[in-house]
């Protein structure tokens, strides 16, 4: 991964962006995008639509979700305790002793999530789940007043953002899903906008992705593709007890996934497979039975229907503080959408 192309991976990775919060990571895009693109468009909903070579034909729109998963304050009670909800799907398990950021409006405050420790836990609680409404946000607040003085009703609130670097450029962060689908989508059209394509591409950090596609729905929308193809990332089952059998077999660093099934058009997944053969680059082909979790489910039914496709990234333990990534899936997915749009003339039929 080139220098400036890693830098702007970690800074995505390291500002907050919780779904209807997106704005800090849309201005890093914007900023980022500014270099290449022929057009960068911020809509009302909030989504960046980056447009290169805007007057070709046919058109691309790529798809990442800039949101993340996150909470929100509920309330605040007299003593200074945050009681939550979650943005987005959460495993409540995980939560437990997590350091988070409240996000307010002048600035952000440090909180861990809480329980009663496991001394003063009776045996009934001590074999519960944890629901996250049995939990709280602790600020360190000395009373309720200086908790409401520090934050709001309605703050968003992020785990603690930062990048672990593993192995074999392997990263864990918070939030790869799914900025690792937004530096794709934004690196693709770095790399057509340095060639001479026929098509043009509207790459777009969506909204609200995780709270049910609905900034792929308006995007899409105004962007009127032709084909529009979705980046997210996709469950690696290279984990102890994860069934290959029933997820597909998926490991990280074996290159991205290309989703088949009724969310895709045949014809896209064809040419994307092709155009992996044709740079000799690794793809993991999954198969998905119905409408895919994912911006592709949105873009599909846009307007009178668009030719869909979507590429994933492989991911180990989404929706966690540490969901891990390799950097060679997270590039080579570039080339290959970067290929794939390259493969496309004005006369490329999409109809099945
Ligand atoms: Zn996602």
């Amino acid at each position: 991964m080139r220098e400036a192309g890693k830098a702007f991976l970690y800074e995505l990775l390291e500002t907050p962006g919780p779904s209807g919060y997106e704005q800090p990571v849309q201005a890093r895009v914007r900023s980022y995008a500014a270099a290449f693109a022929d057009s960068v468009v911020t809509d009302v909903h909030g989504n960046v639509v980056v447009g290169v070579n805007d007057g070709g034909a046919p058109r691309v729109m790529l798809a990442g979700h800039g949101d993340q998963i996150g909470f929100m304050v509920q309330h605040i009670d007299d003593d200074g305790f945050i009681s939550f909800s979650g943005i987005g799907g959460h495993d409540a398990t995980v939560l437990i002793g997590q350091r988070v950021r409240v996000w307010t409006q002048g600035g952000s405050v440090q909180g861990v999530i809480a329980r009663k420790a496991i001394h003063l836990l009776s045996a009934e609680e001590r074999a519960k789940v944890s629901e996250i409404h049995t939990l709280w946000i602790d600020i360190g607040a000395k009373d309720g007043d200086e908790a409401r003085a520090r934050t709001q009703v309605g703050d968003p609130v992020t785990f603690e953002l930062g990048v672990t670097d593993l192995l074999d450029d392997n990263i864990a962060s918070p939030g790869t899903d799914n900025r690792v689908g937004v530096w794709v989508a934004m690196e693709a059209a770095r790399r057509v906008a340095e060639a001479d394509a026929q098509a043009a591409v509207f790459a777009v950090s969506t909204v609200q992705e995780e709270i049910g596609t609905r900034g792929a729905q308006t995007a899409a929308y105004a962007v009127r593709p032709d084909v529009g193809i979705a980046v997210d990332v996709n469950h690696a089952t290279d984990v102890p007890g994860a069934d290959a059998k029933r997820y597909g077999d998926v490991k990280l660093g074996s290159g991205p996934v290309v989703v088949r099934g009724p969310n895709i058009n045949p014809r896209v997944f064809d040419l994307v497979v092709a155009a992996a053969d044709a740079e000799a680059m690794p793809v993991q082909i999954v198969a998905h039975p119905g409408p895919t979790p994912t911006d592709a489910r949105a873009l599909q039914v846009a307007r009178e229907g668009v030719a869909t496709g979507l590429i994933k990234i492989p991911n180990r333990y989404m929706h966690s503080t540490v969901e891990v990534v390799n950097l060679r899936d997270v590039e080579q997915a570039a080339a290959l959408l970067a290929a794939f749009i390259m493969s496309l003339t004005a006369e490329s039929d999409f109809t099945p």
